[in-house]
């Protein structure tokens, strides 16, 4: 089964796939971090796709295909939150395609309704650890000792393509390439609207029981 989690950057979709998963031992496939790790190991896909995430543009198809399915190989039977795939029409065909070769079953795509005049100052505040990859924020989720890590004292970094400017244009892209894809999974039937303007624990029962955990 999989559950697919859109919306806009800094939604917070990444904090609320992370709990669930690890509270219902779900897969939580990232495709961000997925392509933050190929740029980390230096693979020539990650040298790629560092030209388009540095612009905040989207990685091109030809490898988000190679990633997914090295994900999915991975992964195996077990459910899965997708966040931050499909974002654009020719990846919610493909993820039809996958969908039909593969028995799965897309449960439903829970979209992040925000305000998204909140969302720049949101992304901006965000800090990550280069170790474990925990994700803070300077307005929300602050780290216990300022600047490091709760788990392992790393020094907390800001991720290169969430200063303002290429956030302006992360949004530009959204705007073009994901939002479309809300109208194709509204007139199946798929989408399930979540009050992502709510603090992190409420949203998160919300999920639960939208998604059908409890
Ligand atoms: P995120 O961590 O979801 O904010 O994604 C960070 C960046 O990775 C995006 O701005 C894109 O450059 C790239 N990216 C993430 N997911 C995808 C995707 N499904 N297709 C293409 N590029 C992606």
């Amino acid at each position: 089964m999989i559950f697919v989690f859109l919306g806009p950057p800094g939604c917070g979709k990444g904090t609320q796939a992370s709990r669930l998963s690890a509270r219902f031992k779900l897969v939580h496939f990232d495709m961000g971090k997925v392509i933050r790790n190929e740029i980390e190991e230096g693979t020539s896909i990650g040298k790629t796709a560092k030209t388009f995430t540095n612009r905040g543009e989207l990685v091109p198809l030809t490898l988000i295909k190679i990633l997914l399915k090295k994900e999915l190989e991975q992964s195996g039977e077990r459910d899965m939150i997708m966040d931050g795939f499909p974002r654009s029409s020719e990846q919610a065909e493909l993820l039809d395609g996958m969908l039909s070769d593969t028995e799965d079953e897309l449960k439903n795509v829970y979209y992040f309704a925000i305000d998204e005049r909140l969302l720049v100052n949101r992304i901006v505040n965000r800090r990550y650890c280069p170790l474990c990859k925990r994700v803070y924020n300077l307005l929300y989720v602050q780290p216990l000792e300022k600047g490091v890590c709760d788990d392992d004292g790393t020094s907390l970094q800001l991720r290169p393509d969430d200063n303002r400017e290429v956030v302006m244009n992360r949004f530009r892209v959204y705007e073009r390439k994901t939002e479309p894809i809300l109208e194709r999974y509204r007139k199946a039937g798929l989408i399930v609207e979540i009050d992502a303007g709510r603090n992190i624990d409420e949203i998160e029962e919300t999920l639960v029981g939208a998604m059908g955990l409890n």
